[in-house]
């Protein structure tokens, strides 16, 4: 109500501005008010410009004013270039079809395609809106920078907004649509991407097509694209991994919004954040590590899955109220050594030789389809702040995490 009204008062203060405007010298009037105008409608937001464009001819002539839209462009989406945009493009077009329509889009996204999910980052690019599914580095090279590959984008074709989705062994893109479907006040947390050309991601039927795109998938997986490489167990994961991947298309596929956890002045064992985490033969995972204050607990939730272990679920939780007490202490000011027994299996070994900190926790385990999932016990090893292990004892391996620091991820 107080916003109608201040709009209400903001438009009859701008009409009268206009009539005053009209009674001197006309080019310069028009000159004059052009700009004032614009520093006035440069506050608005692009709702209330429309609404006020729609009041009068003057104003609507002056709401199109490019000037006000790329500010708002900039203000609003930190979008300051037409360059890549086709041409003609203006930045009215752009806020108007593009920002404004799709704008809910940017920001950090999780893919809920079970068991696998992912990590999704929407941003605007030179030329359009990206999608970019953020994929584990390969294994076990964990230190390693997030994979990008663009999966849908949004651009502006004779000069309407289209959807276009693409698939990993065909260039060209095809059409989509996107639906918002959970609205939580006003931002959007929920969406979902209908492909409208399935066909475009299926596994080809041909034999030898198959086994081209089998190759590149394991080199996709853990970079040697030699399928005489690896135990058939593995090439079964990643095939299995790969059709269930390219076959989701047939069905609309969810995103959910991805918080990231607060950071907070609170002193903590280890800073919140997302992590690489080796998981033997499934790979690199991406994990959310926060904390639960209530139960004095470190929990790390799988954002990446695999059959055994799915998306979404915890995969291990650590008790700080129980850290190890080592049977030869160590004096203060000491670093303390950490050796690995030989008869632990580990995928990554280029952790520093001494550590800061261990907790005794619980990893959880489970047989394929998440089925009999139990708690194991487990050691929790603090390298550094963006450094960790864990060390899952009934499987006798350890898994080591580290920070995933990309800027966005801050
Ligand atoms: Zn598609």
């Amino acid at each position: 109500m107080q916003a109608m009204q201040d709009g209400r008062s903001r438009r009859s203060s701008l009409c009268s501005l206009g009539r005053r405007k009209k009674m001197s010298k006309v080019a310069e009037v028009f000159y004059l008010a052009n700009e004032l105008l614009a520093s006035i409608f440069k506050h608005l937001n692009g709702f209330e410009l429309c609404t006020v464009a729609r009041t009068c001819r003057r104003f609507r002539d002056a709401s199109h004013i490019e000037e006000i839209w790329q500010h708002l462009c900039d203000r609003d989406y930190g979008a300051s270039s037409l360059r890549q945009w086709p041409e003609g493009t203006t930045y009215r077009d752009l806020y108007i079809n593009v920002l404004h329509k799709y704008g809910y889009l940017l920001g950090l996204w999780k893919c809920d395609v079970n068991p696998y999910g992912g990590l999704v980052y929407i941003e605007i690019v030179q030329g359009g809106i990206d999608a970019f599914d953020c994929r584990a580095p390969l294994d076990p090279d964990i230190t390693s920078v997030l994979r990008r590959r663009r999966i849908f984008s949004i651009r502006i074709e004779e000069g309407k907004s289209v959807v276009l989705c693409y698939s990993s062994w065909d260039d060209t893109p095809h059409y989509a649509t996107l639906h918002k479907e959970k609205i939580d006040g006003k931002k959007v947390v929920r969406f979902y991407l209908q492909c409208s050309n399935q066909e475009r991601h299926e596994f080809p039927r041909e034999r030898e097509k198959g086994m081209q795109f089998l190759r590149r998938w394991m080199k996709d997986e853990y970079d040697n694209e030699n399928l005489l490489f690896y135990q058939p167990h593995m090439i079964q994961l990643v095939l299995m991994k790969y059709v269930n991947m390219h076959s989701m298309h047939r069905m609309p596929i969810d995103f959910e919004a991805l918080e990231l956890p607060q950071q907070t002045d609170e002193e903590l064992v280890i800073k919140p954040g997302i992590f690489k985490g080796t998981y033997s033969s499934h790979g690199v995972e991406l994990v959310m590590v926060t904390f639960s204050s209530a139960e004095d607990k470190i929990l790390g939730i799988k954002i990446t899955g695999d059959p055994n272990v799915p998306e979404g679920k915890l995969t291990f939780e650590v008790d700080l109220r129980r850290p190890v007490i080592e049977e030869l202490p160590v004096s203060e000011g000491q670093q303390r050594p950490f050796e690995l027994p030989n008869v632990i299996e580990a995928r990554f070994t280029d952790f520093p030789p001494f550590y800061q900190a261990k907790y005794h926790g619980a990893g959880q385990i489970a047989s394929h389809g998440f089925l009999s999932p139990r708690m194991t016990p487990g050691v929790f090893v603090l390298f550094n702040d963006d450094l960790f292990g864990f060390l899952w004892s009934d499987l006798m391996a350890f898994s080591v995490y580290s920070r995933a620091n990309e800027p966005y991820l801050r």
